[in-house]
């Protein structure tokens, strides 16, 4: 057995092998070592290997998920070892054989399709990033839903890209993960390394045509190499890893770019859109105004909201279906209402493909459709815009699968396929003659209990039933003498003696358990073919299933975004193709629920940028709500362009093409880089970047180095974003000397969230109106928050002090900040950022420490000659 085992493991270095040992799955040497550490079990030894004790521990199968998962989470991948055969089989072969056994899976974390080890609401994409010859392209799949996207992207994109769909693992081709490892840890997802061969791109569109059964994959769009390289390296580690079985996966789609908004990573963490910046859900701007009631609804939702739109038909559509489920508020509870018995049908069928699926996924199928035929009659309103109205369409067509599955299966099954139970009667002849001998067999010996005792003249003699001796006779220990003596010993052969009982059995008992067990196998044969066929017809019909599967979600998402408008008393946006960002009487959907806990009112505020100003500079103290403005016209733009109603009274968006979102200083120390160059790093980013459509928010950046070097780089980042960028930007800073930039700055514009002062007390009124903060009222927020009153005593003095100093020497002061260079607007624009040079892009490849001496000089002049 151990030679079997070390043979096996020898194939799968990189993972735990889960060795499956009758109801265990057993782990050896130093897998079980780190095994046993990772969950925390009993590590013991079996045997011995070279003269050296065996580490060994294990699980048991039945709650072998569990186990899984927590590996899988901390960052082992598991090969999971079956025995191919029964012991029965092996011994045919041989007395001495080993069960035959072999790997059926590797798991890893983008290929997981259990139940328990997913998240329903969210997606898990498997991706992958292929370069040929300088250009890239990243393919990426949900291997539990079958949904199957690819796009071109430049090297540089990858980092903001893997934000966006946030995978849990990425495929890179063998000696890349040196190069690309960094980005895609940065993103939270592993890494995994697969030969180069998988990343051939001629390989990898014969892989895709055979897989869908075609012979040139024009139908689905014109592929570039890297996009072939890419899908085809998906499609090979999806073979490794699920050992042939291929799931079920869609068509692949081709996500054009430009037409989604942009969003980096650094502005998804800072915006907490899909997370929490403490992780989790909880406080992130998803599970605020997540009202789905199924769970593709909610992994739409996620979708739309780690892509908003940028193409305005497509938004307009969105929130007219959402307008007319606000409107209709009966008729959308009511779809709610149906909605709410949709079980998750994309996972379901993605199940059934792997063969990993039961009994539960045939009725999951069943139930689903049955329900889409329902919300179907329910959503036949004329009135109905375009989006519901395509949505209803496709809810369905599916008469004949449905009849088919109404009649074979019961109400509930069970969960697994091979203890029977699930077809229904009437619905196979054989089976319900194989399941009537068993039954009556069991009648049958009920019967002959009662004949038994008439026998004996013991009325308290049992038939029982275990899975060792099967059925038997049974009477307590005072009857044994009896049993045991003639006449009754003629008929009854003695079994067993335990403490109490005695069990014997007898010839017809014998027989008759023998016709049970015979017509039980068949009919549990039957069963298990008819399972097979059941589910032949739902994979053939997968296609309009995922479509149905889609058409629910959508219906769920719009409704649920109307029951979050109606109950939260959102607007529906205007959105068009201008520069506004104007938005009346608006709050922070995630603050304002918050807030509401503590019963304090949220204080709705304006924003107009795009007539007259693009930038706002926005001053103020210390909490007095500034990180809340800057956030909340950020989230409502994401949101107005994810096709949902905003948290205001009214909202003009012109469409935003990037959002950006930094803060100056956050504590980014678990990276490992200073937390200002982290900040400038970021600035320089989206001064690199940001055009005319983009949108930025600036939270204190600068706040992060010393005084005038701060204020310098911020004075100069506006001053840039005006210029050059041409974008429109909230910007909050405690640096009161920048409010004179509006004077030069004929598109710049001060306000201030307003404070009041009472017996030298703050209180913060969390206004923003027009014009600059007159102080910055630092001391008095120190003083809330609790520094002991001699220091805040004595800061007033220094304070005191300082600002006497600064009126007498003002003008002084003031003359040297003017004369600075740096603090003048620039008077002529700085060029735009140009293309990536040759020289950028021969640098960006560079491994400096992969580089001999030789290496590096003979670079040197291959850089001069590019320069
Ligand atoms: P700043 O960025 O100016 O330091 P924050 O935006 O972090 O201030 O806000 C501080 C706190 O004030 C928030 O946690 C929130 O509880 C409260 N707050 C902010 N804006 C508002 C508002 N518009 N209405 C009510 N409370 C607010």
């Amino acid at each position: 057995m151990m030679a079997q085992y070390l043979d096996i493991k020898t194939e799968y270095p990189g993972a735990l092998l889960f060795y499956r040992m009758g109801d265990f799955y057993e782990l050896f040497f130093d897998d079980a070592v780190a095994a046993a550490e990772a969950l925390d079990i009993a590590l013991t030894k079996r045997g011995k290997h070279q003269g050296d004790d065996i580490p060994m521990c294990g699980v048991p199968v039945h709650a072998a998920e569990n186990y899984l998962l927590t590996l899988i989470r901390k960052g082992f991948r598991v090969a999971v070892c079956e025995q191919m055969e029964s012991p029965e089989e092996a011994k045919k072969r041989g007395s001495k054989s080993v069960v035959k056994r072999g790997v059926v899976r590797l798991v890893t974390p983008g290929t997981l399709t259990e139940e328990s080890l997913l998240d329903a609401r969210r997606h898990n994409y498997l991706a992958s990033f292929a370069r040929v010859r300088g250009e890239g392209a990243l393919a990426w799949v949900d291997i539990s839903t079958g949904s199957f996207r690819v796009m071109p992207l430049a090297e540089v994109r990858l980092g903001p890209e893997l934000a966006r769909l946030a995978p849990s693992e990425v495929v890179l081709a063998e000696g890349d993960e040196a190069v690309l490892g960094e980005i895609v840890t940065e993103s939270g997802a592993s890494s995994t390394e697969l030969g180069r061969a998988a990343f051939d791109s001629a390989g990898g569109e014969q892989r895709l045509c055979e897989l869908f059964k075609v012979g040139t994959l024009e139908a689905y769009g014109q592929f570039t190499r890297p996009e072939l390289a890419a899908m085809g390296a998906i499609v090979d580690y999806l073979d490794i890893t699920q050992k042939g079985k291929l799931p079920l996966l869609r068509p692949p789609q081709r996500e054009a770019q430009g037409r989604v908004m942009q969003i980096d990573a650094a502005t998804r963490r800072n915006l907490e859109i899909t997370s929490a910046l403490t992780g989790g859900k909880a406080g992130s701007l998803l599970l605020a105004v997540d009202r789905t009631v199924t769970a593709g609804g909610g992994r739409l939702l996620e979708r739309r909201l780690s892509s908003p739109s940028q193409v305005l038909s497509v938004v307009q559509d969105r929130l007219d279906a959402v307008g007319f489920s606000v409107e209709q508020s009966r008729f959308s509870d009511n779809l709610r209402n149906a909605l709410r018995k949709v079980p998750d049908l994309d996972r379901a069928l993605s199940r059934l493909s792997l063969d990993r699926g039961g009994p539960r996924d045939l009725a999951a199928i069943r139930n689903g459709l049955t329900q889409a035929v329902e919300i179907a009659a329910l959503a036949t309103n004329n009135d109905m815009p375009r989006l519901m109205k395509d949505a209803a369409s496709d809810l369905t067509g599916h008469e004949d699968l449905l009849n088919l599955l109404d009649q074979a299966l019961v109400a509930e099954p069970p969960l697994l396929a091979r203890d029977g139970g699930f077809i229904a009667p009437g619905y196979d002849v054989e089976l319900d003659e194989a399941r009537k001998l068993r039954d009556e067999g069991r009648g049958v010996i009920a019967g002959m209990q009662s004949e038994y005792q008439d026998l004996t003249g013991i009325q308290s003699l049992k038939i029982k039933h275990n899975n060792v001796l099967g059925y038997f006779v049974e009477v307590t220990a005072t009857h044994a003498e009896k049993m045991l003596s003639a006449p009754l010993n003629e008929t009854f052969k003695h079994r067993q003696t335990t403490a109490n009982q005695v069990r014997f059995t007898t010839v017809p008992l014998s027989e008759m358990e023998t016709k049970i067990l015979n017509a039980g196998g068949r009919a549990l044969d039957i069963e298990k073919r008819l399972y097979d066929s059941l589910k032949e017809a739902i994979l053939g019909a997968s296609a309009h299933i995922s479509q149905t599967a889609r058409a629910l979600a959508e219906l769920d998402l719009t409704t649920a975004l109307g029951d979050l408008a109606r109950g939260e008393n959102w607007c529906k946006p205007h959105v068009d193709e201008s520069h506004a960002l104007n938005i009346q009487g608006g709050r922070h959907p995630v603050v304002e629920q918050a807030l509401r806990k503590t019963g304090e009112p949220f204080i709705a505020n304006d924003c107009q940028l795009g007539q007259g100003s693009d930038i706002w500079l926005l001053t103020g103290p210390n909490m007095a709500g500034k990180s809340t403005f800057l956030r909340q016209n950020a989230l409502i733009a994401l949101l107005a362009q994810a096709g949902s109603y905003v948290p205001a009274k009214a909202a003009h968006i012109g469409m935003v093409s990037q959002l950006f979102s930094r803060v100056g200083a956050s504590d980014d120390l678990a990276r490992g880089r200073s937390t200002f160059m982290v900040e400038m790093v970021e600035t320089a980013a989206i001064l690199n970047q940001a055009d005319d459509q983009a949108l930025v928010i600036l939270d204190e950046i600068g706040r992060g180095t010393a005084t005038y070097d701060g204020l310098s780089i911020a004075w100069a980042t506006l001053e840039h974003l005006h210029n050059v960028n041409g974008s429109r930007a909230l910007f909050a800073t405690h640096y009161h000397e920048m409010t004179n930039l509006s004077d030069k700055l004929d598109r710049v514009e001060n306000a201030t969230v307003t404070v009041k002062e009472h017996d030298g007390q703050v209180i913060f009124l969390h206004e923003v109106r027009r014009g600059a903060a007159d102080r910055s009222y630092g001391v008095q927020v120190a003083k809330l928050a609790g520094l002991p009153d001699a220091v805040v005593e004595r800061a007033r003095v220094v304070l005191d002090a300082l600002e006497k100093g600064e009126r007498e020497g003002g003008t002084a002061q003031k003359a040297l900040i003017d004369d600075l260079p740096l603090f003048s607007a620039t008077p002529t624009p700085a060029p735009r950022p140009t293309q990536e040079s040759e020289l950028d892009k021969r640098l960006a490849r560079v491994l400096p420490d992969e580089l001999t001496p030789r290496e590096a000089l003979d670079l040197i002049y291959e850089l001069k000659g590019l320069a």
